[in-house]
């Protein structure tokens, strides 16, 4: 109770805090990042690091301070890695028989050098790695779905203990040719195939004892630099100044189908160059404020969300301020389209996780100031909480939402998201009320908080007592 009175007071005293945000403004953002120009703003690409440039550049004009190093840009080395398909020569044979896979049938991920010649080889299912924690096992593993929670530290540990070449049935999961790995970590050391070849498949299927037989070259290396953007609001309080609330939004999208017919980019306007449009406007409309919130804002836009997380993770990996000082993440995504899947979501919108943490009742403050209804989605504001930038902070211990107008869109991951198709007027609200809530939470007495009861957060409540 005493968290919701503070809140109420705090909610009305601030009616008049974060003005209209300026649709024109909005417009004009997203409008030059889901520009052609940038060419869908793939992980790594030229078209990303001029959207990053950009996007510093605004900060600048907010007058966002630098983060540390007085730089706006988080850099991270990578080694962007391609298959190499000459060479492939991959065989099984039964003890009657042997099956070759054909290379044009096969796809495989990029990784080292496998140089097999009648290796043993295991049969595993999914849901065994679950609890699997051999030292050593088999160099080949052919490992059939469907797949299951805990299939990605499974893999994981099999490449600790051994395995060189995971074959993969019935298990739908993506293999790209092309990989990222961060210089930080550690590189892969299995590859993984899929055969769509019919000899291949009955007897991947069988239970009849199997030796490998593989060549596959090492995938190509080229080394890149991707970058966060960084822009801070310094607090006013001399006690609370060093905590921060992040406000984050992430910049890339899917990039370009250079050889398809007609339109060729993934533009992302709503996915997710709106979500920076919003996060540029609220560090413009918070910098202009007389007083600024009693603690800092973090302003964040993340590199490769689209390639699963991966700026916001390298922030978590390497905090530009300690994890323990920040207390809340506010992570935007989709604020402009009102033309959900669902029907149309007009003044409203939705947060992932709604009533794992404390951070719900701070945007309903900002919503009812800004006559913006902010909805629980029972079917998917649990499941779509794992899917968005926010996810990174969770384990870590960090209280994290992502706030949406739509969950889906028609042309979500489509060439059809661009910038002409988005309710300003709409998105404008919205990010006003976003730039209320995150003003809300760094002026606030208390700190936001994970709930304390809910069992599903367990262990993002036990993370966030170890940073005390
Ligand atoms: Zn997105």
């Amino acid at each position: 109770m005493k968290l919701f009175f503070g809140l109420l007071c705090l909610s009305l005293g601030a009616s008049e805090v974060v003005q209209e945000a300026d649709a024109r403004a909005l417009t004009a953002i997203v409008s030059f990042l889901a520009s052609d120009a940038l060419e869908g703003r793939a992980t790594p690409s030229s078209g990303l690091t001029i959207a990053s440039e950009y996007i510093a550049s605004e900060f600048r004009r907010g007058g966002l301070k630098p983060g540390p190093g007085g730089t706006y840009f988080q850099e991270a080395k990578v080694s962007v890695r391609r298959v190499v398909r000459e060479g492939f020569a991959v065989s099984f044979n039964d003890g009657t028989k042997t099956v070759a896979i054909p290379a044009e049938t096969g796809m495989w991920s990029a990784g080292p050098r496998v140089e097999l010649s009648g290796a043993a080889v295991r049969r595993l299912k999914v849901a065994e790695l679950k609890d699997w924690k051999q030292e050593s096992i088999e160099p080949v593993v052919i490992l059939e779905g469907p797949g299951a929670p805990g299939m990605q530290q499974g893999l994981m540990r099999l490449a600790e203990a051994g395995a060189k070449l995971v074959v993969l049935v019935k298990l739908p999961m993506p293999l790209s040719p092309q990989t990222l790995e961060f210089d930080d970590q550690p590189k892969t050391k299995l590859v993984m195939l899929r055969s769509s070849d019919k000899d291949a498949e009955e007897l991947f299927q069988s239970e009849a004892a199997l030796k490998a037989t593989a060549a596959i070259a090492e995938a190509g290396s080229k080394s890149d630099t991707v970058r966060n953007v960084i822009g801070i609001l310094p607090g006013s309080d001399e006690a609370l100044k060093d905590e921060y609330v992040v406000m984050s939004a992430h910049y890339d999208h899917l990039g370009a189908a250079p050889n398809e017919e007609g339109d060729k980019i993934f533009n992302g306007a709503n996915d997710n160059a709106s979500g920076v449009a919003s996060i540029i406007e609220s560090a413009r409309l918070m910098s202009k404020l007389p007083v600024a919130p009693k603690r800092s804002v973090l302003f964040m836009a993340f590199f490769g969300e689209e390639r699963g997380l991966l700026g916001s993770r390298y922030l978590v990996r390497h905090p530009v301020v300690p994890l323990k000082q920040m207390v809340a993440n506010l992570n935007l995504e989709q604020t402009g389209r009102t033309d959900s899947s669902e029907g149309p979501n007009v003044g409203q919108a939705n947060l992932t996780g709604y009533h794992f943490s404390t951070i719900h009742m701070y945007v309903e403050a900002a919503g009812k100031e800004t006559e913006l209804k902010i909805v629980k989605h029972e079917k998917f504001n649990e499941p779509f909480f794992m899917a968005s930038d926010n996810a990174s902070f969770a384990p870590g211990g960090v209280p994290s939402t992502t706030m949406s107008v739509t969950y889906e869109f028609p042309d979500y991951h489509k060439k059809g998201d661009e910038w002409e198709k988005i309710d300003y007027a709409n998105m404008a609200k919205v990010t006003r009320t976003a730039a209320q809530a995150v003003y809300l939470m760094a002026d606030a007495p208390e700190r936001v908080v994970w709930d304390a009861f809910e069992p599903k957060i367990k262990s993002y409540r036990e993370a966030a007592e170890k940073l005390k």
